[in-house]
């Protein structure tokens, strides 16, 4: 089967993004988002690469409705029908230790998905919720599960094991699983690809730093070890969550400040906390530098934990590899902030860590190693919907 054209989706509890690829082109055709699905005040905002983006208000009941939309839309500016489409690409947060990798979607792989419902609760329900209304829109078109657990599946035990009574792995598999898995594949293979190697020759340490961030030790092509765990609360502060804390602050925040609910407590933890807890001002790292620069102490002290922790890590798994070729800078900060960048390595040089300030002040796909440092540390932008719609079109094919 000849495969040209595949509708990339990210299905939240009330949104559905999309993207439109021609692999054969290598293009996006069309990208958009549908938000407030199933309550009020539903918004499409629908761009055709080339044109102007379309912003319409539109109740949409259900996902399927949302679907159903898009593809109107769709048909309306970048193809002359739903059939062009050749089959759909899903990324699902939470594949636990059922997938190492992306599979076709059917009744085994959506049952597998429902079984990791309790493991992402908010995410995984809603991703299949978008397969469903994938199917009820489009028939029985392909579809394809692309996980953000799978490429840390390759992790051993004792990386992802968590130091708590054992019978709680075994009963209600809790460990380490980590998360922004396409993101970590595709920028860790790029990079061997820049640096002419095969993967199976490097240990390469990515760091992924965007709203959420996490870290991953990539040897010979797989994970090995990674921050994010169980959830993606884990590992570095981040926008808004907390990144990795002593587990007794729980109990001491909680009877001071009479959260008598645990969910709460998450709540606090995921979406008040990271360096929007830390200075009091934003999540978004380009308010606190903002605000640094204007002498804001609790957003210069924010940015500070936020560097530290990634350097701590960058340590923490060249100890774990036995050694690191090459450092690589990923997703909105990494790929955009040269200034934290440079603080997140800073005082790496004995490792062989350090980076040129010229070369690091440019953009796109770039190797801002100092002159002779040992270790290459890179800028590579990610592109997640790349990796579905490639993965799609792989499995697809093959059919
Ligand atoms: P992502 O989750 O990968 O989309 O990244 C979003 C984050 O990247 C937001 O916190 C943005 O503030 C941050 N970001 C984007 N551009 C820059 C920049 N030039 N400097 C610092 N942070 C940036």
């Amino acid at each position: 089967m000849v495969i040209l054209k595949i509708l990339v989706i990210n299905a939240g509890s009330s949104s559905l993004k999309y993207q439109l690829f021609d692999t054969e082109q290598h293009l996006v055709l069309a990208k958009g988002v549908c938000e407030r699905i199933g309550i009020d005040g539903g918004h499409i905002k629908h761009t055709p690469t080339g044109k102007p983006a379309m912003e319409e208000d539109n109740a949409m009941a259900t996902h399927a409705d949302a679907i159903r939309r898009v593809i109107e839309l769709l048909t309306s500016t970048v193809i002359s029908s739903m059939h062009e489409i050749d089959a759909v690409g899903h990324r699902v947060l939470h594949g636990g230790a059922e997938f190492s990798g992306s599979v076709l979607v059917n009744d085994d792989v959506k049952a597998a998905i429902r079984r990791c419902f309790p493991l992402g609760p908010l995410h995984n329900p809603a991703n299949l919720t978008g397969i469903l209304a994938c199917e009820e829109a489009m028939g029985n078109i392909p579809q394809v599960a692309v996980f953000d657990t799978a490429f840390h599946q390759t992790m051993p035990d004792y990386a992802y094991m968590y130091a708590i009574p054992y019978e709680y792995y075994e009963k209600y598999k809790i460990r380490r699983y980590g998360f922004h898995g396409t993101s970590h594949r595709y920028v860790s293979a790029k990079a061997a690809e820049f640096l002419g190697k095969d993967p199976s020759e490097l240990k390469i340490i990515t760091c992924h730093l965007g709203n959420g961030s996490s870290i991953c030790a990539v040897d010979g092509g797989k994970c090995v070890d990674t921050s994010m765990g169980l959830t993606p609360l884990e590992g570095l502060p981040m926008g808004t969550r907390s990144g990795v804390l002593d587990p007794a602050i729980l109990e001491t925040v909680m009877k001071n400040e009479n959260i008598t609910d645990i969910s709460d407590m998450l709540n606090i933890l995921n979406k008040k906390s990271g360096v929007l807890g830390i200075s009091g001002i934003s999540s978004d790292f380009r308010d606190l530098i903002a605000a640094k620069q204007d002498g804001n102490e609790r957003a210069a002290l924010a940015l500070k934990c936020f560097t530290y922790s990634i350097k701590k890590y960058i340590g923490a798994y060249a100890a774990a590899m036995g050694g690191v070729d090459a450092v690589v800078f990923t997703a909105g900060v990494g790929e955009n902030n040269a200034t934290l960048r440079a603080e997140a390595v800073e005082g790496l040089e004995f490792m062989g860590i350090a980076i040129d300030e010229a070369k690091n002040n440019t953009r796109g796909t770039v190797d801002v190693t100092a002159n002779g440092a040992k270790v290459r540390t890179l800028v590579i932008p990610t592109d997640e919907e790349f990796v579905i719609a490639s993965d799609t079109e792989e499995i697809v094919r093959a059919l």
